[in-house]
């Protein structure tokens, strides 16, 4: 065996088909045993669940080299159990998470050649999902279910680093009061397709979304959580049953308590404080950490003192903790790291 021959450290974040993928099916009541296939393709009746009324969640998460060559995923538990509880929001079988931790290792190791060597700044991003298979015509949920994980190898998501980025408040909703805006289900990025372009086309990373019931307090952007800091030097944290609970996001603010010892704040924030903090960040498993210098709400434009050419100090302390945590160099609290092989 030996590592494929990419340009590991200018990956990009995309799609490349890697050589095993896992596949477990429901069927009569029950999830298969699950096994690995090269076959990437997915053949579904034209009636599937998920092509009419899109019965889908998914996961994100990331498998790193350490310097001793051994490989290493951050925190899969709490995908395995974001996932289960997805599935049960919108009515689809909830995939076993220790089925879930094992098909994680099965295909890290079956594309061990595919998981970028110590030191690249890359890593093998493996996404997990499950999708309603058997036909549906009348609305109800499916019978039959497709649990997948496949891996693709990624550089950082942003290129260029942590340069900060500027953010546009949404004309457009992420979520509704009530709705599914805390589950990490396909369809909740197939509403914020028409804001991001937008937001794109306007020059924006990403659209910040406030919440859909008053537009009055912070949520978080289309695929990333939010993180501030304020005057005092507290890091602020927007807290709403809409908001995704980001794996990230809890991990900084253990990080913050406990390694920093810096005061978390985790509550509602409206965005009429935001002029008045210091600091904003994005957080998720893709970008781990984006720092933002600008957000634009229509002809208001806050711009943070930590400007748009470096990230603030705590964002960069977060950072650079985060990355040494999974990256090996700094020692992860208990139970973080999940050691494949
Ligand atoms: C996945 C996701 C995040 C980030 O979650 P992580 O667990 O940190 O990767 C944030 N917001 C939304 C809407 C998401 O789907």
């Amino acid at each position: 065996m030996s590592k494929k021959d990419l340009n590991w450290s200018n990956l990009g974040f995309q799609y490349r088909k890697t050589d095993a993928r896992y596949v477990s099916h429901f069927k009569d009541g029950a999830w298969d045993k699950g096994t690995l296939t090269a076959d990437a393709t997915v053949k579904l009746n034209e009636c599937a669940g998920i092509l009419q009324y899109c019965q889908q969640v998914f996961e994100g998460l990331k498998a790193y080299t350490w310097a001793d060559g051994s490989v290493v995923c951050f925190r899969p538990d709490l995908n395995a159990e974001r996932i289960y509880n997805s599935a049960k929001r919108i009515e689809m079988p909830p995939f076993p998470k220790e089925q879930f931790l094992d098909a994680v290792d099965q295909v890290v190791k079956a594309n061990i050649d595919w998981v970028p060597p110590y030191g690249s700044g890359a890593s093998l991003y493996l996404r997990p999902y499950e999708f309603a298979i058997s036909p549906v015509i009348g609305v109800k949920p499916a019978e039959e279910y497709e649990f997948r994980l496949f891996c693709t190898p990624v550089g950082p998501y942003y290129k260029g680093g942590a340069t900060p980025i500027a953010l546009q408040v949404s004309d457009f909703d992420r979520a509704a009061p009530h709705g599914t805006g805390a589950v990490k289900a396909g369809l909740n990025y197939a509403m914020s397709m028409h804001a991001s372009v937008l937001a794109h086309a306007a020059g924006f990373a990403e659209n910040l979304y406030l919440d859909p019931a008053t537009r009055t307090y912070v949520e978080e952007t289309g695929g990333s959580n939010v993180l501030f800091v304020d005057q005092e030097g507290r890091l602020v944290v927007p807290k709403s049953d809409s908001i995704l609970p980001s794996i990230t996001r809890r991990s900084f603010v253990y990080i913050a308590e406990h390694l920093l010892h810096m005061t978390v704040d985790e509550r509602q924030v409206a965005f009429e404080e935001v002029k008045g903090f210091k600091e904003c960040g994005l957080c998720g498993t893709a970008a781990v950490l984006s720092p933002v210098g600008r957000i634009v709400d229509h002809d208001e434009v806050i711009d943070f003192p930590s400007g748009m050419e470096h990230a603030g100090p705590v964002m960069a302390k977060l950072y650079e903790t985060i990355t040494g945590i999974q990256g090996g160099t700094i020692e992860a609290p208990e139970g973080w790291i999940h050691h494949v092989c």
